[in-house]
C-alpha cells in the first residue's frame, strides 16, 4: 500500500444505519449516496444499503446517477440537480428518475423522452421554503399543469412529489409546521389537477428520526446512514447509529525537540518545553481543514494528541508529549468512538473547523485511499 492515509469504511455499520433508522420510521429509505457518499464510495455505500433494505438511492448530478448504474447498481434511483442541457436521453435509458423544479428543465425531459419513444419518470419538486430548487408560488401550479398535460400525451409519467426541509434539527417548531403545511397544500394542488404520485417524500435525517409527520411514504437519509447523529451527538446518540468512517495514517517521522523549537510555518507554534513532535503525512489538501491547526487532536499511542501549528497543504505536526512514539505507529484522525478515552469523532472535527460534519466527510482528498470493510459479492 503506497497511499499516506486511508478512510477505512465499515460497511456493516452502514447496514446496521439503515436497518435503525427504518425501525424508527416505518417507511420506505433513499440511501443519499451524492458526492460519492459522503466520502464514503457511493458505489458500495449503495450496495450495503439496498443489502440492508434501502429501496431507493438519491444522487444529485445525472453523472453520479450513471456510475452507479455503469457499476451494475439497478435499484429505483432518483437524481435532483440538473442543467437543462443535460442529456436526459441518458437518465431515461439508464431507467433513473429525475427530479424536475422548472418547466424549463420540464421541457428538455419531455423533448428527450420524445425522441426515445420512452416516458420518463419524472418527480416534481416543490419549493416549501429553502429558496433554492423546487418550484413556488405561481410557479407550482404551473409546473404541475404541464407535468399533466405531458404526462396524458404519454410523454412522462409523473412517480414522485417531494421537497427539502430548511433546517429539520428543531422538531415540532413553528416553522417546520409552516413547511410541512406548505407541502401538503402542494400536493393537493397536484392531485388536484390529476396527478396520482405514488412516492410522497420530505423528510431528511434529522426530520425522519425525530418529525414522524415528515415522513410520507418514504425518507431520503443521507447523514445518518454514514453513523452520524443528526442532533449533533458526539458519539452514536440515541439512534445508536454506528459511525462508518475511520480516517488513519502514522508517523512518518519524529523528533524530540527543546523548549522554544518553532513548529511549522509561520511559526505559529513554538514549543514551551521539551516534546516529541510526530509528523503525519496528512493536509488540508486530504481534508484537513486549516483552521483546525491548534485546535484539533488525533488519537496516536492511545492517547488524544494536539495538532500543533499550521496544517500544511500536505502534512501536519502533531505534540506527543513524552510518549514513546515511533515511526510507523498507527494515529486515528477520526472514527467511532465517543469521549476523551477514544479516537476523536468527525463530529469533533466539525466543531473544531466551525463547521457540520457533511463538509469534513466529504473533504476527505482523493489521496485517501477508501477500504471498505464487509464489501460482499456484487449483488443488488
Ligand atoms: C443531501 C440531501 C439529503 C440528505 O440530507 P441529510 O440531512 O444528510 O440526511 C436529502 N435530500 C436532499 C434533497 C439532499 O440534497
Amino acid at each position: 500500500m503506497n497511499t499516506l492515509a486511508e478512510a477505512v469504511v465499515d460497511l456493516e455499520a452502514i447496514a446496521g444505519n439503515v436497518r435503525a433508522i427504518t425501525s424508527v420510521t416505518g417507511t420506505d429509505l433513499m440511501a443519499v449516496v451524492k458526492a460519492d457518499g459522503f466520502g464514503h464510495g457511493a458505489v458500495q455505500v449503495a450496495r450495503a444499503a439496498l443489502r440492508a433494505g434501502a429501496t431507493w438511492l438519491g444522487v444529485t448530478s445525472a453523472a453520479e446517477a450513471l456510475t452507479l448504474r455503469a457499476a451494475g447498481v439497478t435499484a429505483p434511483t432518483l437524481s435532483w440537480l440538473h442543467r437543462p442541457t443535460d442529456d436526459f436521453g441518458k437518465l431515461i435509458n439508464a431507467g433513473v428518475d429525475v427530479g424536475v423544479s422548472t418547466t424549463t428543465h420540464l421541457h428538455s425531459v419531455v423533448d428527450a423522452a420524445h425522441l426515445l419513444g420512452v416516458p420518463a419518470m419524472v418527480q416534481l419538486k416543490a419549493d416549501t421554503g429553502l429558496s433554492r430548487n423546487g418550484a413556488a408560488g405561481d410557479d407550482w401550479p404551473e409546473l404541475v399543469g404541464w407535468a399533466r398535460k405531458y404526462e396524458r400525451e404519454g410523454g412522462i409519467r409523473v412517480r414522485g412529489v417531494w421537497s427539502h426541509l430548511i433546517d429539520a434539527d428543531l422538531p415540532g417548531t413553528p416553522e417546520l409546521n409552516r413547511q410541512v403545511a406548505t407541502f401538503e397544500e402542494a400536493l393537493r394542488i397536484a392531485r388536484s389537477a390529476g396527478l396520482d404520485p405514488d412516492l410522497v417524500h420530505l423528510a431528511n435525517s434529522a426530520a425522519a428520526l425525530s418529525a414522524p409527520r415528515t415522513r410520507f411514504d418514504l425518507c431520503r437519509i443521507g447523514i445518518a446512514l454514514y453513523g452520524v447523529d443528526p442532533f449533533g451527538a458526539s458519539g452514536p446518540g440515541e439512534f445508536g447509529l454506528q459511525a462508518a468512517m475511520t480516517l488513519r495514517t502514522s508517523v512518518v517521522n519524529v523528533k524530540r525537540v527543546p523548549a522554544g523549537t518553532g513548529v511549522s510555518y509561520g511559526p505559529e507554534h513554538v514549543t514551551d518545553a521539551p516534546t516529541t513532535l510526530a509528523l503525519l503525512p496528512l493536509g488540508y489538501a486530504d481534508g484537513l481543514p486549516r483552521v483546525t491547526g491548534g485546535r484539533a487532536a488525533v488519537w496516536l499511542g492511545g492517547r488524544r494528541c494536539p495538532i500543533v501549528g499550521r496544517i500544511a497543504m500536505d502534512q501536519c505536526v502533531v505534540d506527543a508529549g513524552d510518549l514513546p512514539v515511533t515511526i510507523g505507529d498507527p494515529v486515528v484522525v477520526f472514527g467511532p468512538g465517543e469521549g476523551d478515552q477514544n479516537p476523536p469523532t468527525v463530529v469533533e472535527w466539525a466543531r473544531w473547523a466551525d463547521t457540520n460534519p457533511h463538509e469534513i466527510l466529504t473533504g476527505i482528498g482523493p489521496r485517501v485511499a477508501r477500504d471498505h470493510l464487509h464489501e460482499r459479492a456484487r449483488i443488488s
